[in-house]
């Protein structure tokens, strides 16, 4: 699969490629299962007609975006060019759960433009009630085929969550939840003795986030039996941008 993943990353899909074996593409009406009734006079905006893929076609086109990133081979359309589209709406492909890390910018990360990603941030990268709330938003309004639960490398929040549970550090002011937060993932990591518990702990969290986005009634899980949307991990490694795809099945 991930050679599927790797093909050709010098160069974006074209919008014809794209919307091969897609709703739109094949003539195929969007779906609109599990959603507010949408009435057919009143039909999705869709100002991005490439973005409406399939959950496999979107997370291919997450991964070479993220290995022209790595290579410098980045595309990037000017605002300019994107503007007019979106002032109709939106329609991303992909949600990203990501951390607040200044180094970690998902549209950068995956060399896409306004109107392509649905991204959520929180420090330590995990479900909340409103960021669940806001990815069944951009899954089940917006259409949007794929989620991401994106960690990275030497995260702080990780680190501090080590602390808390290793030193019995307390940090100030709200801080705090953020680490009790994080403390499954880390206490889940040390059961297995690993020699980099950081690594470990990060790895965990993503994993027990996708897992719960998976399973999160009553709209993520029933996309996600339909196959109308794919919840997967990625790991973002600081020093090279390099994203590790974790979790997939
Ligand atoms: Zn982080």
């Amino acid at each position: 699969m991930c050679q599927t993943y790797e093909q050709d990353p010098s160069q974006k899909p074209s919008r014809r490629d794209l919307l091969k074996n897609t709703p739109l593409g094949s003539g195929g009406a969007l779906t609109t299962v599990g959603l507010p009734k949408i009435s057919v006079s009143e039909p999705p905006a869709t100002p991005k007609p490439e973005n409406v893929l399939t959950p496999e076609d979107a997370l291919t086109r997450l991964i070479q975006g993220n290995r022209r990133y790595v290579k410098g081979l980045e595309t990037p359309d000017s605002f300019t060019t994107v503007s007019k589209a979106l002032t109709t709406g939106q329609n991303p492909y992909a949600c990203v759960l990501g951390c607040s890390d200044s180094r970690v910018s998902p549209e950068l990360a995956f060399d896409e433009n306004q109107g392509d990603l649905f991204i959520t941030r929180v420090a330590g990268n995990f479900v909340t009630p409103e960021i669940l709330a806001s990815l069944e938003y951009g899954t089940a309004v917006l259409n949007a085929q794929l989620i991401m639960v994106l960690g990275h490398t030497s995260c702080g929040a990780i680190k501090a969550a080590i602390k808390a549970i290793e030193k019995d550090e307390d940090f100030p002011g709200h801080i705090q939840s953020l680490t009790s937060a994080l403390s499954p993932a880390v206490e889940g990591a040390i059961k297995k003795s690993p020699e980099d518990l950081a690594d470990a702990a990060t790895r965990e969290n993503i994993r027990l986030n996708v897992v719960k986005l998976r399973k999160a009634t009553p709209i993520l899980s029933k996309r996600v039996r339909d196959g109308q949307l794919k919840v997967v991990g990625g790991l973002y490694e600081i020093k090279t941008g390099h994203v590790e795809l974790i979790e997939v099945v």
